[in-house]
């Protein structure tokens, strides 16, 4: 007989995608993983499945445009790890969206829930499409043909999506609407940030802003940084950024310079939240606000603040931008916002980076809210919401702090820490099938 086995690929065979740039969304979690493999101990054995989606799938999705044209979009949705649960990770839609975007957000998924403890996998989704480009219509028919593509991996008890970038309440209203068409029955539970009357959760809108304030105002209360009179810097004025401003900002701090994709605003006295919101509701950009000046993009980097808040893209804390920061405090409410060289450069500095999966998990903490109530039909109010929402975010960050502390390693290594413990635990007590 064949010796066949020396057919067979070695343990760590070389995917397709082992090498991505270092900067890139995949690569930095990827370096992210590396890091945290010394302080697992024996679940190291595992370790690799942290580096391997569970499930990646591409779908094409057509529509008929209002002037009869016919258009095709790229949709993903990627299911990282399921060990612990469900999937569970937003989509967005994004004219820069990839596959690799999307296997790092699925995975900071994976890790985010495992940190905060919900009893979740990883998952997320995106399409590459401008939906400032479409009219109402023509999002609502992507959204649904995507919906339909992807609806033979989601469910309530599968993957559940939720809002990301460019996504939001409506968007998850005609998710649910389709996906329930197809299976013949309402299933509010395949989605989360739904509308309130369909099922959705008080508090979810503001609930990863929420969660940004909360991580920060404990970080800072640790580290010894009085939060009133400090000067933030917020880029992304978004579902995330929009509110954790509004809330630092009622707590006495300055919000001294805000970006978004259509320009930066800068007043050294704090600008008017309330008035920027209404501005932005207006006009969909900060760009144009007259409480303040107009700034260059990299100028924005340069300010003088004490705390800085990514809450737009991956990947905007480079090295350059490390180096001239004057912050102390990163809080991390966008997803993989720093470069693994960029937290190098900022350890060196002394500057704390409160780490993604713990500072903006407010968002998947009141979707698991939602879900819960919807499979209960019974529903929380908002003041419940909120006090279960702190409850839960400060003792994850707690936990993940004393680790830190514990191995001397940064917060992001100790979140990994307790999370790929969990993760990894989940994997080797259920072990292999077949
Ligand atoms: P959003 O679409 O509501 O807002 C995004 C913001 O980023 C907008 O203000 C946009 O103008 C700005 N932006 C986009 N491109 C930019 C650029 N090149 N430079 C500067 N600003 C730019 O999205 P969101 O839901 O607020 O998400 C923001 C981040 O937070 C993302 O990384 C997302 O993954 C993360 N996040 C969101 C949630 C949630 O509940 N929505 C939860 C956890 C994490």
């Amino acid at each position: 007989m064949a010796d066949v086995s020396r057919s067979f690929p070695s343990p760590s065979s070389k995917l397709s995608y082992v090498n991505p740039s270092p900067t890139s969304p995949w690569g930095t979690y990827l370096a992210q993983v590396d890091r945290v493999v010394p302080y697992i101990g024996d679940l190291a054995r595992w370790a690799e499945t942290l580096r391997r989606p569970k499930r990646s799938l591409i779908v094409d999705v057509p529509i008929e445009l209002d002037n009869g044209e016919i258009a095709h979009f790229e949709g993903y949705r990627v299911q990282h790890n399921l060990s612990r649960g469900p999937g569970k990770g937003g989509v967005r839609y994004h004219p820069d969206v990839t596959l690799e975007e999307v296997m790092a957000l699925s995975a900071w998924m994976t890790v985010k829930n495992a940190a905060v403890n919900l009893p979740y996998g990883g998952a997320k989704g995106g399409i590459r499409v401008d939906p400032t480009k479409l009219s109402r219509k023509e999002l609502e028919r992507v959204t649904r043909r995507y919906t339909s593509e992807i609806g033979i991996i989601i469910g309530p008890h599968q993957d559940i999506p939720a809002p990301d970038v460019n996504t939001n309440a409506q968007i998850m209203a005609w998710m649910m609407d389709t996906y329930s068409m197809n299976v013949g029955a309402t299933a509010t539970g395949v989605v989360t940030g739904k509308p309130i009357n369909l099922g959705g959760s008080l508090g979810r809108v503001r609930a990863t802003g929420h969660g940004v304030f909360v991580t920060g105002r404990e970080a800072m209360r640790r580290l010894k940084m009085p939060i009133e009179e400090a000067r933030i810097a917020i880029q992304g004025y978004g579902n995330v950024g929009a509110p954790a401003a509004e809330l630092f900002a009622a707590a006495g701090a300055k919000i001294v310079a805000v970006q978004d994709h259509g320009g930066t605003i800068y007043n050294s006295l704090g600008l008017d939240v309330h008035a920027l919101g209404a501005h932005v509701q207006q006009f969909g950009t900060v760009a144009g606000f007259t409480g303040g000046e107009a700034i260059s993009l990299e100028d924005f980097w340069d300010v003088k603040m004490d705390v800085v808040i990514p809450a737009a893209l991956e990947g905007q804390i480079t090295e350059s931008r490390a180096n001239r920061l004057s912050a102390k405090l990163v809080l991390e409410a966008a997803n993989g916002p720093t470069v693994p060289a960029a937290d190098d450069i900022l350890a060196s500095r002394g500057v704390t980076v409160l780490p993604d999966v713990i500072c903006n998990s407010g968002g998947v903490i009141v979707s698991y809210f939602e879900w819960v109530q919807d499979f209960s039909s019974f529903f929380w109010s908002e003041d419940e919401i909120n006090q279960r929402l702190d409850r839960i975010i400060t003792g994850a960050l707690a936990h993940i702090w004393e680790t830190a502390e514990q191995h001397k390693i940064s917060l992001r290594t100790g979140a990994f820490v307790v999370a790929c413990g969990r993760i990894l635990t989940a994997r080797a007590e259920r072990g292999l099938y077949p």
